[in-house]
């Protein structure tokens, strides 16, 4: 019988993770088979003890249940133990281990993928909610020049900063703040473009060459990415480059195997496209 995956969330119809790990399996040629599970708000334990009780190897966590996940593991990776959040379980010998592989995902999109080098870098990462946390730590192993976090409420973004302090420049900010400052990337991990709206960016963020880069993705260009061009952006990129590392990082986690992100990234731009 082939293993079994999934990943959990509300809502979760849409979700591209049960593509992106056919193909994944495809490639590799491991035996799985991986589902999208709705679990409901209050009842992300029992759907994930459910899952655990069919024989599920594995599970992915999104939106809202990364948090609750993070508190329900017997054990964690320490990069999740840092960012207080989890996307990728294990279950073995009725143990449920926790990873976080958003950051790597992040952080190979836009070094192999889009050819940046963050080495030297000045960084502004905007928002300070899970997606935020989760990629802080990778972030600043790419030894950038400095890592600003940036929050419509800035206490939030100094608790961020706080916790990360030890493991390089962290600075954090409100958005008026900003003024008079420039970095060569600029991270969006809010969730403004989901609303429409747009950031209260000042002029001058984006500096000669800068690489704007937005989690969210979407057909068409997200309100971030349109600003950001608007504002000098030299290059633009979406998320969909981080879901499909993300989602690679946790193949490897449960198969031992790595597979290649760009085949796997091109068909679903064609398909978002099509
Ligand atoms: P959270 O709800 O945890 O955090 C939301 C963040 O957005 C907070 O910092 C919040 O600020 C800020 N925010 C919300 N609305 C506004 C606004 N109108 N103006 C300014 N700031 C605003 O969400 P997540 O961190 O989980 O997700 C953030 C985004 O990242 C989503 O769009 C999600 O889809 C995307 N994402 C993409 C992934 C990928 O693989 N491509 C992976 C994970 C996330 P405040 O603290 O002030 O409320």
């Amino acid at each position: 019988m082939s293993d079994l995956y999934c990943v959990f969330g509300n809502p979760i119809a849409h979700s591209k993770s049960p593509a992106i790990h056919a193909a994944f399996a495809a490639a590799c040629g491991e035996d799985l088979v991986y589902e999208a599970r709705l679990a409901p708000v209050d009842g992300f334990a029992a759907a994930l003890a459910a899952f655990v009780g069919e024989g599920g190897r594995g599970a992915n966590v999104t939106v809202p249940f990364k948090e609750e996940a993070f508190r329900l593991c017997d054990t964690l990776t320490p990069r999740a133990a840092r960012a207080g959040a989890v996307n990728t379980l294990s279950f073995a010998d009725g143990r449920v281990s926790g990873d976080n592989t958003d950051g790597a995902g992040l952080v190979a999109d836009i070094v192999a993928n889009l050819g940046f080098a963050p080495a030297g870098q000045r960084i502004l990462l905007l928002g300070a909610g899970g997606a935020a946390r989760g990629v802080v730590e990778p972030l600043l192993a790419t030894a950038p020049a400095t890592l600003t976090i940036a929050n419509r409420s800035a206490g939030k973004a100094r608790a961020l900063a706080e916790a990360f302090a030890g493991m390089g420049t962290v600075d954090a900010l409100n958005f008026a703040e900003l003024a008079g400052k420039s970095f060569d990337l600029v991270i969006n991990a809010t969730s403004a473009s989901l609303a429409g709206d747009a950031l209260p960016l000042p002029g001058g963020v984006f500096a000669p060459g800068a690489l704007a880069y937005d989690m969210m993705y979407g057909k068409s260009e997200t309100p971030f990415l349109a600003q950001a061009r608007a504002q000098g952006a030299a290059r633009c990129a979406d998320g969909l480059g981080m879901l499909v590392g993300q989602a690679a990082e946790a193949f490897a986690v449960w198969r031992g195997v790595r597979p290649a992100t760009v085949p796997v990234l091109a068909a679903l731009r064609a398909a978002l496209n099509g």
